[in-house]
């Protein structure tokens, strides 16, 4: 008998990384900074002293430790994941039962219905505003009268770049009784930050990764903050040996060099207003690009009905971007990359009057 694959599996929707090896790549939202070229000899110094033959710490004791001081926050409320979509993915699985009723805003990042969709959840989707803020009188009314059992978000958002200021979180967390949960991977291009505020909401969980400002998205490590009582659940769900023993080194090494992360954030923002800047000025320009939003984040999201033909032409330049609808997101790269995918965006735009 043929094995068949489950319906739920047949009509899963991968998600597809931009292919191939562009020389450009503003399409992840990585950092553009390695720091491997600055922080080598203390990352490879941890590596050193690991034991290979061991399983790794399953409470991730030392990492998370160094995390929670770099934020200020408990190191007994943090919980560390194989990067923070595996944090999304358990939160969701574990924390809501079959059926159960999880929101999410659209647009915002896939991952969250694509998880929810997994564990069975009934994924409900609010649209933000046209401006694709997010009304968040909107959201408390759609939580209350829709028995929602889990809110989840980003903030600031991927892909639209925009935030919701911390005011307007401590009211939706103030005025809903489902749990919260806050995907902050870019909150430290920002300052709206709820991370402080794990010890006063028990229904409220903040994600944090060290994907994008730190620049370690090839290790896989993120975080879970939250009450007490959600932590413990959350690590004895996990499974043991979550994060690997090279990554909790390496990160390790990382998160004890606070100001040379904080200069590399600050470099990133400086490059986001500068590619925000210069595309705004093509926006007038030239038709094609019809908005460009405020970003607080490292990329950059416009909108243009050309957005197809755009990033077609772009990776022909092997520049990658990433095409979402009739909007692009762009990466803040360094200045050299910034301009190589300017100045071609400038042609192609030319081309096409
Ligand atoms: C990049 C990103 C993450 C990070 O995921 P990791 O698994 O920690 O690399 C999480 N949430 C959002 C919204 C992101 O854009």
């Amino acid at each position: 008998m043929a094995y068949e694959l489950t319906k739920k599996l047949k009509s899963v929707d991968m998600y597809v990384p931009v292919e191939g090896s562009c020389k450009v790549r503003l399409d992840a939202n990585e950092s553009c900074y390695n720091i491997m070229d600055r922080l080598g000899e203390d990352i490879l110094d941890e590596i050193k002293n690991t034991e290979l033959n061991r399983y790794p710490d399953p409470s991730a004791e030392r990492v998370t430790r160094a995390f929670a001081d770099f934020y200020g926050v408990p190191a007994s409320m943090c919980t560390a994941g194989n990067g923070s979509d595996e944090l999304i993915s358990l939160i969701l699985g574990a924390f809501l039962e079959k059926g159960d009723n999880v929101l999410t805003l659209t647009p915002d990042f896939s991952m969250y219905a694509f998880y929810g969709y997994m564990s069975e959840l009934k994924v409900k989707t609010l649209q933000k505003e046209d401006n694709l803020r997010v009304n968040v009188a909107k959201v408390i009314d759609y939580c209350n009268n829709n028995d929602i059992k889990a809110v989840i978000f980003s903030n600031p958002c991927n892909p639209t770049s925009l935030g919701v200021v911390k005011e307007d979180i401590i009211k939706l967390l103030k005025n809903v009784f489902c749990l919260v949960i806050v995907d902050e991977a870019y909150m430290d291009f920002w300052g709206e930050s709820v991370l402080d505020r794990v010890t006063e909401f028990d229904n409220l969980i903040v994600l944090r990764t060290c994907s994008k400002n730190m620049g370690l998205a090839a290790l896989r490590l993120g975080f879970a903050m939250a009450s007490p009582s959600i932590t413990t659940a959350l690590k004895a769900i996990k499974s043991p040996y979550n994060t690997s023993t090279l990554d909790q080194a390496a990160a390790y090494a990382a998160l004890k060099n606070k100001p040379l992360i904080t200069e590399y954030t600050a470099e990133i923002v400086r490059s986001r207003k500068a590619l925000q800047e210069a595309l705004a000025t093509l926006s007038s320009d030239f038709g094609q690009i019809e908005r460009v939003y405020d970003s607080v984040t490292n990329f950059v999201f416009f909108k243009s009905s050309k957005s197809a033909e755009i990033c077609r032409e772009l990776e022909k330049n092997s520049i990658a971007v990433r095409k979402i609808g009739g909007y692009i997101r762009v990466t803040a790269g360094t200045a050299e990359e910034n301009e190589i995918f300017l100045s071609a965006l400038k042609e192609i735009l030319a081309g096409m009057e």
